[in-house]
């Protein structure tokens, strides 16, 4: 494996290696969740390249830029061992320049759900995808279902601005209890983990009653919802929507997805199921 930092030694590394490339983009804090990605990225590919990229643009005022898990050391043991071909690791100033020509994320689909609690946080991941997939020149490029409305867009700007790359969704990993890994798991205490079950509890919990009949979002909102307390718990949105980000009436098995965001204390969590 060889680690870069600049844009030209990555684009000398590429030039060594012949073959279809498979990109997993990351902020860092490598766990499961990620490895997986590499994981399959190794198999469907020749060259695996992986980013390290903490992107300021994609976190608004006050969340948590300074304080995002920084663990570079382990990053790199661990691309290391799944045999990742080229780990990218840019500065700021490499990726960025002043005066920038921006990328908007759609105004329905980009400002819904985690967009309208985070505006313009898609704006600045679509941002630095389009630059990182057209860097890594990806034949197919690795995300996960975790952040579903994030695929939903990557996917929809690879097909309006026809970027030769193939977006390949992933899975959830969880842990043993349920919890949806995520880097941002680190600032939980052993109390809040405990409290963070109930997301995916939450969503077990409404999964049993949709395939036991129950399809009207209503009611499994409202189900959801019932089980979303706590008192260092704060819901954000229980949300019932098509694969297209449509609100739904009622389940459409193949065709749909429950998302949520929770605060537990002070940090915020997302999860989902496809059904
Ligand atoms: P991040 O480092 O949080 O920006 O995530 C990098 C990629 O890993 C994104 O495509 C995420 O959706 C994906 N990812 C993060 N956590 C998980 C998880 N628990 N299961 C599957 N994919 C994940």
């Amino acid at each position: 494996m060889v680690v870069v930092k600049s844009i030209d030694e990555l684009q000398k590394a590429k030039e060594s290696l012949k073959g279809t490339i498979g990109f997993v983009p990351t902020m860092g804090a490598l766990h499961q969740g990620h490895l997986t990605l590499i994981q399959r990225a190794r198999e469907e590919n020749d060259i695996v390249i992986v980013s390290i990229f903490v992107n300021p643009t994609q976190f608004l005022e006050g969340e948590d830029l300074d304080s995002y898990p920084r663990r570079e050391e382990a990053d790199r043991k661990i691309c290391s061992v799944a045999k990742v071909d080229i780990l990218f690791m840019p500065t700021i100033d490499d990726m960025y320049e002043d005066d920038e020509l921006l990328i908007s994320a759609p105004k329905v689909r980009g400002y819904i759900l985690e967009g309208e609690k985070r505006p313009e946080h898609f704006d600045g991941m679509l941002q630095v995808v389009m630059k990182l997939l057209n860097l890594s020149s990806a034949t197919n490029a690795y995300f996960g279902k975790k952040d579903a409305q994030q695929l939903a867009l990557i996917t929809q700007m690879v097909k309006n601005y026809f970027i030769p790359c193939r977006v390949i969704p992933c899975d959830i990993i969880r842990d043993e209890n349920g919890l949806a890994l995520s880097s941002r798991n680190a600032y939980l205490s052993k109390y809040e983990k405990q409290e963070a079950l109930k997301l995916s509890k939450s969503l077990r919990k409404a999964t049993k009653m949709v395939m036991s009949g129950e399809k009207r979002s209503k009611i499994l909102i409202k189900e959801i919802e019932s089980n979303l307390v706590g008192h260092n718990i704060k819901m954000e949105y229980v949300a019932i929507v098509s694969r297209d980000f449509k609100p739904l009436e009622s389940i459409e098995i193949g065709n749909s997805m429950i998302l949520l965001a929770v605060w537990v204390s002070g940090t915020r969590l997302i999860d989902n199921i496809w059904l």
